[in-house]
């Protein structure tokens, strides 16, 4: 494991080789330690989950905690969990998320069902460095399988839309559970809400066969392909522990994150008026565009979605979330919610028509991704190199350096895990969004080459 236990997605790494049986049992004591009383755990469908939740869970009742173990479960139905009761002390989630079938990770959950805070990470990490005393005997802990959490999760999430409008409505979807923990909720919560559901990837068998499980446009090539021919509805897809939603339209057209982003938002507002939307800075101007015209108001944060939770709570925002397709509603939980998107989305056509009739509707721009080696200790002056050299430009922070130009902006970021640099380049021109991203990354190798 490298030197830092947590990351940025809590402590990750490839099975057996970073991620052990040994780093998940000291991970379980320190955890333990750190959050003591009844801490519940629950996994994705990968081959090591049983391993590392073992583990884990041996580390917790060494240290005398009692282990609620809900099964395979999605994220935020573990989430949901540890928020509503009120004797959880914090909870364990077992998954890599997107990464390959190999890699496993071991993710923190604080009492009120949020992503556990930094500070909470570093105590727990400082634990982890030192010689965790075990319980004597007759004080160490236990562990008891729970049942039904998946069921009061999605019922939870029904509550939160017009359920009767989505069951009248007559619905066909093709759903994609890229083999992962979405299994276990989402066809139920598609079969609750009257939706009637093809599934894609729908064997929770841990290997993640069919297709990588990062929802990208060329991972969902089987469900494009298939939503189009069956004339659904909509096709929807999560990450392997479920809680990112993409979709993709009638036409087989894959729409992306920002774009549900956008859709859900104007939705939101036009019952909560004014409201404030939250989403990292880097995020399309489309979105803005789209909650500036529907009433309300945009706040940027950091990329991360702990970060957006947070900033949510703080300025009491109605909707937020990740252009990946992490989307965050207030109402039901403070973190990214698979299970949620896809219930207010089904209300958004019901109400608003057919997906891609939507999507024609938004503001059209073009966005110009690249990545530039970069040493980490040439990051922090290459980035003051681009603010001295566009000092006149209205210039954003937040998180590496946005700069606004009359047609579109620039988003440089270094990467806080890997050697490189990230240029974002948005423009209504494609051409100048692909120029003006050609622009900075010449003057960003220039610079690290010189
Ligand atoms: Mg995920």
């Amino acid at each position: 494991m490298a030197e830092k236990l947590f990351g940025t997605n809590g402590v990750r790494g490839v099975v057996n080789e970073d991620m052990t049986a040994d780093l998940a049992l000291q991970v379980g004591k320190a955890m333990g330690r750190y959050m003591r009383g009844q801490v519940v755990i629950a996994t994705d469908t990968r081959v090591s989950a049983e391993m590392i939740r073992s583990a884990v869970s041996a580390g917790l009742m060494a240290v005398g905690c009692k282990v609620l173990d809900l099964g395979v479960i999605p994220t935020p139905a573990l989430q949901y969990f540890v928020k509503t009761h009120d004797y959880v002390s914090g909870g364990v989630m077992i998954t890599a998320s997107h990464n390959p079938p190999q890699f496993n990770g071991i993710k923190c959950i604080a009492s009120d069902g949020t992503e556990m805070h930094k500070y909470g990470e570093e105590k727990i990490e400082a634990l982890y460095r030192q010689v965790i005393p075990a319980n004597p005997w007759n004080t160490i802990g236990s562990i008891e399988k729970v049942i039904g959490a998946a069921d009061s999760y999605i019922n939870a999430v029904i509550s939160n839309v017009d359920s009767n409008e989505i069951r009248h409505a007559g619905l066909k979807v093709v759903l994609d559970c890229a083999n992962g923990a979405a299994c276990r909720t989402t066809p139920l919560l598609l079969q609750k809400l009257g939706v009637v559901a093809i599934t894609l990837n729908a064997d929770p068998q841990g290997e993640f066969p069919g297709h990588p499980s990062e929802p990208t446009e060329d991972n969902l090539q089987d469900l494009m392909t298939l939503t189009k021919f069956v004339k659904a509805d909509l096709g929807i897809a999560h990450d392997g522990d479920a809680d990112r939603t993409v979709f993709v339209s009638q036409k087989g057209k894959y729409i992306s994150g920002d774009k549900s982003l956008a859709l859900i938002s104007k939705n939101e507002l036009s019952e909560k008026k004014g409201g404030v939307i939250v989403t990292p800075v880097s995020s399309s101007s489309m979105v803005e565009d789209v909650v500036k015209e529907a009433g309300g108001t945009v706040i940027y944060t950091a990329v991360g979605s702990p970060i957006v939770a947070r900033k949510m709570m703080e300025v009491k925002a109605i909707f937020g979330g990740e252009e990946n397709g992490g989307l965050i509603f207030p109402e039901h939980q403070f973190c990214r919610d698979g299970a949620m998107t896809i219930a207010k989305m089904l209300e958004c056509v019901v109400k608003y028509g057919p997906l891609h009739k939507q999507v024609d509707a938004l503001p059209v721009y073009y966005v110009n991704k690249r990545k530039v080696p970069c040493p980490d200790d040439k990051k922090e002056t290459l980035l003051a190199m681009m603010k001295a050299l566009y000092n006149e430009n209205k210039i954003d922070a937040t998180d590496g350096l946005k700069i606004f130009f009359d047609d579109g902006w620039i988003l440089a970021r270094p990467s806080g895990t890997e050697p490189i640099f990230r240029i974002f380049s948005e423009s209504k021109d494609e051409n100048v969004a692909i120029e003006r991203g050609q622009k900075f990354e010449d003057i960003a190798s220039g610079f690290i080459n010189a």
